[in-house]
């Protein structure tokens, strides 16, 4: 049986540092501030903007809420990154996404100041992490190389298998496991032998978005199996894109769906919402 990696308590001991470091920043007179931005009435964004805004409470970063209605157009909501771009108290920036069809997205985030883009989403802050001189990382493959290292599992040299080649995890993923010297495979909808290639993995990290995606013969015996996936069996109920139940008999770790990578993401954000308090305030370089 694989052994389990539990994002709860890997998320718990990175928030706790968190707290503990923005205590000391809060003793030197800078308080540590986030903005949320939330647009329309998405019950899901709904649910993820409240974590964050409680994350924050429980470590001590300041937070402000900016909820727009759905008919907000796209001059107000770029008037308001604009003000929260030059706003002292607002370190960090983040706009929730899914934007109601019509706001431009890109836009938006391409207008959120670099060094106040705490989910790292910014062309610049791409380019940063490409060329391996950054200051933010994105939340979830940030919380997932985390999650490895609270495992002392070696990256170095290990063939890695990331499904999935999304802006916000698959190639992000990919290119953290490349600056951690593993020799990685990036794999999506129009791979060849998806299976084989999964099944050389040392290291596979699956962000499909689709219900119980990898089995247990694309595992190789011993694996580490992330999964990033946040999605609903055929009875509804939250699952991740590994069949869990197979795999975790093959796997030698393997993240659960959920307590895995879910937890790391929020816990990453109040992370870089530090980072972002301490580089402003010229306390890191
Ligand atoms: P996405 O933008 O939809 O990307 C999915 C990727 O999977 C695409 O690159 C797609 O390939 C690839 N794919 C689809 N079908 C495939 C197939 N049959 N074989 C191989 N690759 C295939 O999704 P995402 O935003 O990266 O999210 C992925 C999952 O992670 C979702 O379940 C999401 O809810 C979850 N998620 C969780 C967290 C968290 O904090 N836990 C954070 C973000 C996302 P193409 O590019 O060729 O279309």
């Amino acid at each position: 049986m694989a052994n389990l990696i539990d994002g709860k308590a890997v998320s718990a001991s990175v928030r706790a540092q968190v707290a503990q470091e923005t205590r000391e920043l809060i003793a030197k007179g800078v308080t540590p501030g986030l903005a949320v931005v939330i647009v329309g009435d998405d019950p899901a964004s709904r649910t993820y903007v409240n974590n964050k805004k409680k994350a924050c409470a429980e470590t001590g970063i300041h937070s402000e809420e900016y909820a727009l209605p759905a008919t907000t157009s796209q001059e107000e909501l770029m008037r308001l990154i604009d003000e929260l771009n030059v706003k002292k108290e607002i370190n960090g920036i983040l706009v929730q996404s899914p934007l109601p069809t019509g706001l431009d997205e890109k836009a938006v985030v391409d207008a959120i100041l670099p060094e106040k883009d705490v989910d790292a989403f910014h062309p610049s802050n791409v380019g940063r992490i490409m060329i391996g001189n950054f200051h933010y990382l994105p939340c979830t493959p940030a919380g997932i190389i985390e999650l490895i290292h609270s495992q002392n599992i070696e990256i170095q040299g290990k063939n890695c298998v990331v499904i999935g080649r999304s802006n916000i995890v698959g190639k992000p993923m990919a290119m953290l496991l490349l600056h951690n010297n593993g020799t990685v495979t990036i794999c999506h909808s129009k791979t060849k032998n998806l299976k084989e290639i999964c099944q050389q993995a040392d290291i596979l990290v699956a962000a499909v978005g689709k219900p119980k995606f990898v089995t247990a013969d694309m595992v190789k015996p011993g694996a580490v199996v992330i999964d990033v996936g946040m999605d609903r069996d055929e009875n509804g109920k939250l699952c991740g894109d590994v069949d869990f139940a197979e795999v975790e008999k093959i796997a030698g770790y393997i993240t659960p769906v959920p307590g895995g990578v879910g937890p790391m993401t929020i816990a990453m954000l109040l992370r870089n919402t530090l980072t972002a308090a301490k580089l402003q305030n010229g306390l890191m370089e």
